[in-house]
């Protein structure tokens, strides 16, 4: 089975972790550059974008972080780790999130996405949750709600404004571990 890292400066990446444990992959927690050494795939959990991008400058991962992904594996981000892909912090994904975009009202909430292609319906809890305000060309909307990304992929980039882990849903991780599986993840389409 692939061994897939989740990024581990803050956030839920232990609950990304066990999801993957619990579909056989082997994890790494990764705090360090040399962590990202041989991975065939990587998380980028929820949390707190500004304490992550913090961390990420701390310890000198934005360019190694820039480096796996242009070597095609794949990367899942879920919610922060959506913001964290995104123009504004390490420009991997083409596409401009608005942080905590759902109000003070709406703060928490689930909601089952019909995204076809990815295990069909696919349920989220948004926590704080961003979306995606604007996004180029070769980026793919896979989900809405009320007009607004939630889901987008990028090539071998998957980032969804929700926390799919927290909600018992696996079908993303399970695109992660095919594509990980799969010609090195280095497929582009
Ligand atoms: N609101 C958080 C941020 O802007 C993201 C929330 C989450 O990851 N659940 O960083």
């Amino acid at each position: 089975m692939p061994l897939v890292g989740v990024l581990a400066i803050q956030g839920d990446f232990q609950a990304h972790a066990e999801v993957l444990r619990g579909l056989g992959a082997e994890v790494r927690e990764v705090r360090a550059p040399g962590h990202l050494e041989g991975l065939d795939g990587l998380i980028i959990p929820g949390g707190e974008s500004t304490t992550m991008t913090l961390g990420i400058e701390r310890e000198g991962l934005a360019a190694p972080l820039r480096a796996l992904v242009a070597s095609g594996k794949p990367v899942l981000g879920t919610c922060a780790g959506m913001i964290m892909l995104d123009r504004l912090h390490l420009g991997l994904l083409d596409v401009t999130c608005e942080r905590n975009a759902f109000g003070r009202q709406v703060r928490s909430f689930e909601a089952d996405l019909d995204m076809p292609g990815l295990g069909g319906t696919v349920r989220g809890v948004f926590i704080r949750a961003p979306w995606v305000t604007g996004h180029g060309e070769g980026v793919e909307v896979l989900a809405q709600i009320e007009d607004h990304p939630v889901a987008v992929r990028q090539g071998n980039i998957l980032a969804v404004a929700f926390h799919p882990e927290t909600a018992g849903e696996t079908s993303l991780h399970e695109w992660l571990l095919e594509r990980a599986q799969s010609t090195n993840g280095r497929q582009t389409g």
